[in-house]
């Protein structure tokens, strides 16, 4: 019997271990797994070498829970190890300076384990006491027995195993009890051992008979050990890699493509992704990419290791060289990480590329799908962004696709502004702006569809990749405005009708809560409607990325404002106009004079000088200013009343813009129908 204290440099390094890792207290299994799948494979390979001659056997490991013992046991049949190994690889925990790392890495404490060889030690996590018992391959090997109750004193003596192969027996600790259910330990092993490279068996298959599930005297395994990613894609057909797909995320719909990754060099690196179908809102939590190293799960927080957008597809990477546990700030740091991110952009834009290229009409019936991991793409990775406005296509109202140089050819002629700039024209819903869609199209403009959810910020990006070229959404002005070439003719319009006319269609559209509106005139063609409603486009995209940004709520609080364009040249506004002019003309235009003249007395006297005569001269003018304003506008509106079709001018653009509710609406209603008589 041997007996002695463990070889750290410091005392507490089981308090230390179990109060840092506490908080992933489970992967101890996955350490202790991980190690027998190791053995095992390292007898396979020394028989290879020819330097283990005897009987391989079936290699496995086993998972075996005794809840009456209070044990979980973990057995392999691998090279096993003899008093000098558990002394060499147990005993001497094989690091210095134990007491500095640990401070330093204080919060990272999953650093430590994997790392600096303490995956053994993880069982202390769970165990008040953990004993090996071990028979070496080696020829006359003693089996050897080894105890530890968690304090650096173990004792090692003679072992009771038989065949060759190790047994790790855990004492689970009381407040651990959760390591003794078998349903816990298979959920823990299909999250953590589901694609190791040997089978782990975990109990017994069972099978459904009289009523109720008994075990049969098959071994169940837990694992599949030759994962498809670790094949050559050439062995592998398109259903392999949708059961693949199935046994990743079971009950998900088809994805739309994968890629298989499988590099040697500069580092290694395989996996298989997928672009799954997103469906309107980001899911994104659950079913991630997953993270292996050599076929052992490790994460699937990957934030760091694969790139942002890249968060949307699915799949596992396998890599030996992401360091296994370490903390994920450690890991965004890690320049072995940040190649394999770059390097997976590049294989990513270089497989969409492919499918570009290689056939046309199969990627357009794709690209609504795979649209947002590009765009995404784009807008957070300026290397993807470059290499995808090769395979980027825009698609139009109309449903038609166009690379952004085939877009170009298309509008060039058609939407140059008089200052030389292309103008691509969009809707961000084709239901909802049909009418200004139609009225674009009507000119011979095409316009593009943008009603992704990350289209505010697309937009500003294409503005920033296309040469001299805007993008104006389709209702932001008046068809003829949208792409302004010559100076068009202004709206024919006398001071008085403009006073007039301002006045009435004010009044009419004070209806939207929220919301203001400019009226403005102008000479559109006589068939163009009576009245349209606007909406600037700088406006309107800072009030779109002020709700998407906090800190930003200056131009949330903002009310909507609209333009209440007004066209001069439509015969019902023309008859609106006239018959308001012979009404009101008389009153109206004395009023105006004595307005301007007002305004003209009181600039003059504020000229004057700052006495008070000049201020008492400027407060009569400026009275006289109120008083006429006063009157026209209360003979505007009392003529309003007479002139009803303007309210439903107004209402039927409000209408259109879905912005015609409640009681409004209902007025509306009434207002048609009396017309109609
Ligand atoms: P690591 O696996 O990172 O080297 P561990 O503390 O998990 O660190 O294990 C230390 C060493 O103990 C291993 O490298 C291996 O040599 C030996 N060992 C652990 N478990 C087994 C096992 N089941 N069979 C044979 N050797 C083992």
């Amino acid at each position: 019997m041997q007996n002695g204290t463990i070889g750290v440099t410091t005392e507490n390094i089981f308090p230390v271990i179990k109060k840092f890792l506490y908080s992933d207290h489970e992967i101890f299994l996955r350490e202790l797994v991980s190690n027998a799948v190791d053995a095992t494979q390292k007898i396979r390979a020394l028989s290879n070498f020819g330097e283990f001659k005897g009987e391989l056997g079936e290699l496995n490991v086993r998972v075996k829970v005794d809840k009456e013992a209070g044990t979980l046991t973990i057995s392999d049949n691998g090279i096993g190890m003899d008093a000098e190994d558990v002394d060499k690889y147990i005993n001497q925990i094989a690091f210095s300076g134990a007491e500095d790392f640990l401070n330093k890495y204080k919060d990272t404490a999953a650093n430590i384990i994997g790392h600096f060889g303490l995956g053994f030690y993880s069982a202390f996590m769970v165990a008040e006491k953990v004993v090996i018992e071990s028979l070496s391959y080696r020829d006359g090997a003693k089996a050897v027995r080894w105890e530890c109750d968690g304090s650096p004193a173990y004792s090692m003596g003679d072992g009771s195993r038989t065949t060759r192969g190790t047994d790790i027996i855990l004492y689970i600790d009381k407040d651990s009890s959760e390591f003794l259910e078998q349903e816990r330990i298979d959920m823990l092993l299909r999250k953590y051992c589901r694609f190791l490279p040997v089978p782990v068996i975990s109990g017994k298959e069972r099978e459904w008979k009289d009523g109720k599930w008994i075990d049969t005297d098959k071994d169940l395994i837990v694992n599949n050990t030759e994962p498809q990613w670790m094949k050559k894609p050439s062995e592998l057909t398109d259903s392999d890699y949708l059961n693949f797909y199935q046994e990743l995320y079971p009950g998900q719909e088809e994805p739309l493509f994968w890629i298989h990754l499988n590099v040697d060099y500069p580092f290694h690196l395989t996996g298989i992704l997928f672009f799954p179908k997103i469906k309107n809102n980001f899911d994104i939590n659950r079913n991630r990419i997953q993270l292996y190293c050599n076929q052992v799960f490790v994460t699937d927080s990957v934030e760091g290791v694969v790139p942002e957008f890249m968060q949307l597809m699915q799949g596992v990477i396998d890599s030996p060289d992401i360091p296994l546990n370490v903390s994920r700030s450690y890991l965004q740091s890690d320049t072995a990480v940040k190649k394999i991110s770059s390097y997976i952009t590049k294989k990513v834009a270089s497989r969409l590329d492919d499918m570009f290229k290689a056939d046309r009409p199969a990627f357009e019936k794709k690209w609504d799908d795979i649209r947002i991991f590009i765009v995404y793409g784009m807008l957070t990775d300026e290397k993807f962004c470059e290499s995808a406005m090769k395979f980027l296509l825009f698609k139009d109202t109309e449903g038609k696709y166009f690379s952004p140089e085939e877009y170009k050819t298309l509008v060039e002629a058609e939407q140059t502004n008089s200052e030389g700039k292309i103008v691509y024209l969009y809707a961000t819903d084709a239901t909802e702006q049909y009418n200004y869609i139609k009225a674009a199209n009507d000119k011979g403009y095409n316009v593009l569809l943008l009603d992704g959810q990350l289209d505010n910020h697309f937009v500003g990006l294409l503005e920033n990749k296309l040469k001299d070229t805007t993008l104006v959404r389709v209702d932001s002005d008046v068809v003829e405005n949208l792409i302004r070439k010559t100076d068009r003719k202004a709206a024919d319009l006398s001071a008085t009708d403009r006073a007039i006319l301002t006045r009435l269609f004010e009044q009419a559209s004070r209806k939207v809560e929220k919301a203001s509106f400019l009226v403005q005139f102008e000479a559109l063609s006589t068939n163009s409607n009576p009245v349209v409603l606007t909406q600037n486009e700088y406006m309107r995209r800072m009030k779109e990325m002020a709700a998407m940004q906090p800190g930003m709520n200056f131009y949330g609080d903002l009310p909507d404002s609209y333009n209440l364009v007004v066209n001069t040249e439509n015969d019902i506004v023309k008859g609106i106009c006239t018959r308001a002019d012979e009404a009101l003309k008389a009153e109206v235009e004395p009023l105006l004079a004595t307005i301007d003249k007002g305004n003209a007395d009181a600039e003059a006297a504020r000229k004057d000088g700052d006495n008070d005569e000049a201020k008492a001269k400027a407060a009569d003018a400026e009275k006289s200013v109120a008083d006429a304003r006063a009157k026209m506008d209360a003979a505007i509106d009392a003529y309003a009343s007479k002139e009803p079709k303007i309210s439903q001018l107004v209402d039927l653009a409000l209408l259109a813009n879905g912005l015609l509710k409640g009681e409004s609406l209902s007025a509306f209603i009434a207002r048609s129908l009396s017309l109609m008589k």
